[in-house]
Protein backbone atom coordinates (compact mmCIF):
# COMPACT_ATOMS: atom_id res chain seq x y z
CA UNK A 1 0.00 0.00 0.00
CA UNK A 2 1.60 3.50 -0.85
CA UNK A 3 1.11 6.62 1.52
CA UNK A 4 -2.60 7.21 2.12
CA UNK A 5 -3.70 4.24 0.59
CA UNK A 6 -3.35 6.14 -2.89
CA UNK A 7 -2.29 4.31 -5.61
CA UNK A 8 -0.51 5.38 -8.89
CA UNK A 9 -2.29 4.28 -12.37
CA UNK A 10 -1.70 5.05 -16.10
CA UNK A 11 -4.50 4.63 -18.27
CA UNK A 12 -4.50 4.43 -21.83
CA UNK A 13 -7.13 6.21 -23.92
CA UNK A 14 -8.14 5.48 -27.59
CA UNK A 15 -11.05 6.72 -29.96
CA UNK A 16 -11.63 6.29 -33.04
CA UNK A 17 -15.14 6.74 -33.80
CA UNK A 18 -17.43 9.97 -33.99
CA UNK A 19 -15.64 13.36 -32.51
CA UNK A 20 -12.38 10.87 -31.06
CA UNK A 21 -11.21 14.28 -28.93
CA UNK A 22 -14.34 15.11 -27.20
CA UNK A 23 -14.39 11.61 -26.60
CA UNK A 24 -10.88 11.58 -24.89
CA UNK A 25 -12.02 14.37 -22.72
CA UNK A 26 -15.26 13.43 -21.79
CA UNK A 27 -13.26 10.17 -20.90
CA UNK A 28 -11.20 12.02 -18.72
CA UNK A 29 -13.88 13.93 -16.74
CA UNK A 30 -15.27 11.22 -16.06
CA UNK A 31 -12.53 9.66 -14.41
CA UNK A 32 -12.00 13.23 -12.25
CA UNK A 33 -15.90 12.31 -11.39
CA UNK A 34 -15.12 9.16 -10.11
CA UNK A 35 -12.91 10.62 -7.91
CA UNK A 36 -9.82 9.55 -9.86
CA UNK A 37 -7.20 12.57 -9.45
CA UNK A 38 -5.56 12.68 -12.86
CA UNK A 39 -1.91 13.94 -12.18
CA UNK A 40 -0.50 14.33 -16.58
CA UNK A 41 -1.90 13.39 -19.39
CA UNK A 42 0.17 12.94 -22.60
CA UNK A 43 -0.35 14.60 -25.79
CA UNK A 44 -2.60 13.19 -27.99
CA UNK A 45 -1.02 11.49 -31.38
CA UNK A 46 -3.34 10.25 -34.46
CA UNK A 47 -2.15 6.33 -34.61
CA UNK A 48 -2.86 4.07 -37.25
CA UNK A 49 -5.20 0.99 -36.21
CA UNK A 50 -4.09 -1.64 -34.38
CA UNK A 51 -5.18 -5.26 -35.04
CA UNK A 52 -8.27 -5.32 -36.92
CA UNK A 53 -6.73 -2.62 -39.88
CA UNK A 54 -9.51 -1.85 -41.53
CA UNK A 55 -11.54 0.90 -39.78
CA UNK A 56 -10.90 4.88 -38.67
CA UNK A 57 -7.50 6.16 -37.11
CA UNK A 58 -7.38 6.28 -33.55
CA UNK A 59 -6.33 9.14 -31.13
CA UNK A 60 -4.49 8.15 -28.35
CA UNK A 61 -3.05 9.36 -24.97
CA UNK A 62 -2.40 8.25 -21.70
CA UNK A 63 -3.00 9.37 -18.46
CA UNK A 64 -1.37 9.25 -14.65
CA UNK A 65 -3.57 8.99 -11.89
CA UNK A 66 -3.25 8.44 -8.07
CA UNK A 67 -6.68 5.97 -7.21
CA UNK A 68 -8.05 4.47 -3.84
CA UNK A 69 -9.67 2.03 -5.74
CA UNK A 70 -8.27 -1.89 -5.93
CA UNK A 71 -7.57 -2.89 -9.28
CA UNK A 72 -10.87 -4.14 -9.71
CA UNK A 73 -12.87 -1.18 -8.47
CA UNK A 74 -10.90 0.71 -10.85
CA UNK A 75 -11.30 -1.60 -14.11
CA UNK A 76 -15.15 -1.72 -13.06
CA UNK A 77 -15.22 2.26 -12.97
CA UNK A 78 -13.40 2.59 -16.58
CA UNK A 79 -15.78 -0.32 -17.98
CA UNK A 80 -18.67 2.00 -16.75
CA UNK A 81 -17.13 5.32 -18.20
CA UNK A 82 -16.76 2.94 -21.37
CA UNK A 83 -20.44 2.53 -21.54
CA UNK A 84 -21.32 5.36 -20.53
CA UNK A 85 -19.53 7.42 -23.34
CA UNK A 86 -21.49 5.12 -25.64
CA UNK A 87 -18.97 2.11 -26.40
CA UNK A 88 -20.78 -0.92 -28.16
CA UNK A 89 -18.84 -3.64 -27.96
CA UNK A 90 -18.53 -5.72 -30.97
CA UNK A 91 -15.24 -7.22 -31.67
CA UNK A 92 -11.96 -6.87 -30.29
CA UNK A 93 -9.84 -4.57 -31.55
CA UNK A 94 -12.53 -3.05 -33.73
CA UNK A 95 -13.89 0.38 -33.98
CA UNK A 96 -14.71 2.35 -30.49
CA UNK A 97 -15.72 5.65 -29.64
CA UNK A 98 -13.68 5.43 -26.10
CA UNK A 99 -11.15 1.95 -24.76
CA UNK A 100 -9.73 2.63 -21.24
CA UNK A 101 -7.33 0.39 -20.64
CA UNK A 102 -5.26 0.02 -17.23
CA UNK A 103 -1.43 0.31 -18.35
CA UNK A 104 -0.07 0.19 -14.63
CA UNK A 105 -1.25 -0.13 -11.07
CA UNK A 106 2.03 0.77 -8.75
CA UNK A 107 3.80 -2.00 -9.72
CA UNK A 108 1.40 -4.67 -9.07
CA UNK A 109 1.27 -7.62 -11.02
CA UNK A 110 -2.20 -9.08 -11.90
CA UNK A 111 -2.63 -12.23 -14.19
CA UNK A 112 -6.11 -13.05 -14.17
CA UNK A 113 -8.23 -14.11 -17.10
CA UNK A 114 -10.41 -10.74 -17.11
CA UNK A 115 -7.33 -8.48 -15.62
CA UNK A 116 -3.84 -8.11 -16.63
CA UNK A 117 -2.05 -5.81 -14.90
CA UNK A 118 0.45 -4.72 -16.71
CA UNK A 119 -1.33 -4.57 -19.69
CA UNK A 120 -0.15 -7.63 -21.71
CA UNK A 121 0.85 -5.69 -24.99
CA UNK A 122 1.93 -2.56 -23.69
CA UNK A 123 6.02 -3.55 -25.20
CA UNK A 124 4.00 -3.90 -29.11
CA UNK A 125 2.53 -0.78 -29.25
CA UNK A 126 3.60 2.45 -30.28
CA UNK A 127 0.91 4.35 -29.67
CA UNK A 128 1.03 3.60 -25.67
CA UNK A 129 5.14 3.72 -25.64
CA UNK A 130 4.94 6.94 -27.28
CA UNK A 131 2.08 8.83 -25.09
CA UNK A 132 3.63 7.11 -22.03
CA UNK A 133 7.54 8.05 -22.40
CA UNK A 134 5.99 11.29 -22.52
CA UNK A 135 5.04 11.13 -18.86
CA UNK A 136 6.79 8.21 -17.44
CA UNK A 137 9.99 7.46 -19.82
CA UNK A 138 11.61 6.28 -16.53
CA UNK A 139 9.19 4.21 -14.77
CA UNK A 140 10.11 0.49 -14.88
CA UNK A 141 7.96 -2.02 -16.16
CA UNK A 142 7.46 -4.80 -13.53
CA UNK A 143 7.77 -7.68 -15.83
CA UNK A 144 10.50 -6.73 -17.99
CA UNK A 145 12.29 -4.45 -15.46
CA UNK A 146 13.41 -2.01 -17.99
CA UNK A 147 12.09 0.96 -18.47
CA UNK A 148 9.30 2.58 -21.03
CA UNK A 149 12.22 4.54 -22.67
CA UNK A 150 14.10 1.57 -23.20
CA UNK A 151 10.45 -0.54 -24.11
CA UNK A 152 10.07 2.40 -26.46
CA UNK A 153 13.34 2.19 -28.40
CA UNK A 154 13.49 -1.75 -28.98
CA UNK A 155 10.48 -1.59 -30.47
CA UNK A 156 11.19 1.21 -32.85
CA UNK A 157 14.33 -0.88 -33.71
CA UNK A 158 12.27 -3.79 -34.01
CA UNK A 159 9.81 -2.11 -36.45
CA UNK A 160 12.57 -0.48 -38.49
CA UNK A 161 14.10 -4.24 -39.20
CA UNK A 162 11.11 -5.02 -40.32
CA UNK A 163 10.42 -2.49 -42.48
CA UNK A 164 14.07 -3.85 -44.02
CA UNK A 165 13.04 -6.98 -44.44
CA UNK A 166 9.94 -6.08 -46.08
CA UNK A 167 12.09 -4.42 -48.56
CA UNK A 168 14.33 -6.85 -49.71
P1 LIG B 1 -6.74 -4.91 -25.87
O1 LIG B 1 -6.94 -5.38 -24.44
O2 LIG B 1 -5.94 -5.84 -26.70
O3 LIG B 1 -6.29 -3.48 -25.93
P2 LIG B 1 -9.44 -4.06 -26.13
O4 LIG B 1 -8.98 -2.95 -25.22
O5 LIG B 1 -10.15 -3.68 -27.37
O6 LIG B 1 -8.18 -4.97 -26.52
P3 LIG B 1 -11.70 -4.63 -24.63
O7 LIG B 1 -12.85 -5.09 -25.46
O8 LIG B 1 -11.67 -3.17 -24.24
O9 LIG B 1 -10.34 -5.05 -25.34
O10 LIG B 1 -11.60 -5.41 -23.27
C1 LIG B 1 -11.89 -6.76 -23.14
C2 LIG B 1 -11.64 -7.15 -21.69
O11 LIG B 1 -10.26 -7.03 -21.34
C3 LIG B 1 -12.31 -6.29 -20.62
O12 LIG B 1 -13.65 -6.63 -20.43
C4 LIG B 1 -11.46 -6.58 -19.37
O13 LIG B 1 -12.07 -7.54 -18.52
C5 LIG B 1 -10.22 -7.22 -19.94
N1 LIG B 1 -8.95 -6.67 -19.41
C6 LIG B 1 -7.92 -7.45 -18.97
N2 LIG B 1 -6.92 -6.71 -18.54
C7 LIG B 1 -7.31 -5.41 -18.69
C8 LIG B 1 -6.67 -4.16 -18.39
N3 LIG B 1 -5.42 -4.11 -17.88
N4 LIG B 1 -7.36 -3.01 -18.65
C9 LIG B 1 -8.62 -3.07 -19.19
N5 LIG B 1 -9.27 -4.23 -19.49
C10 LIG B 1 -8.62 -5.39 -19.25
MG1 LIG C 1 -7.31 -1.68 -25.66
MG1 LIG D 1 -9.97 -2.24 -23.48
Amino acid sequence: MEAQGKHTVFIAIGSNLLDREKNIKDAISNLKKEGIEVEAISSIIETEPYGFIDQPKFLNCVVKAKTTKTPRELLKTLLSIELKLGRIRKERWGPRTIDLDILFYDDLIIDEEDLKIPHYDIQNRLFVLKPLSEIAGDFIHPVFKVSINELLNNLIKKESHEDSNLER
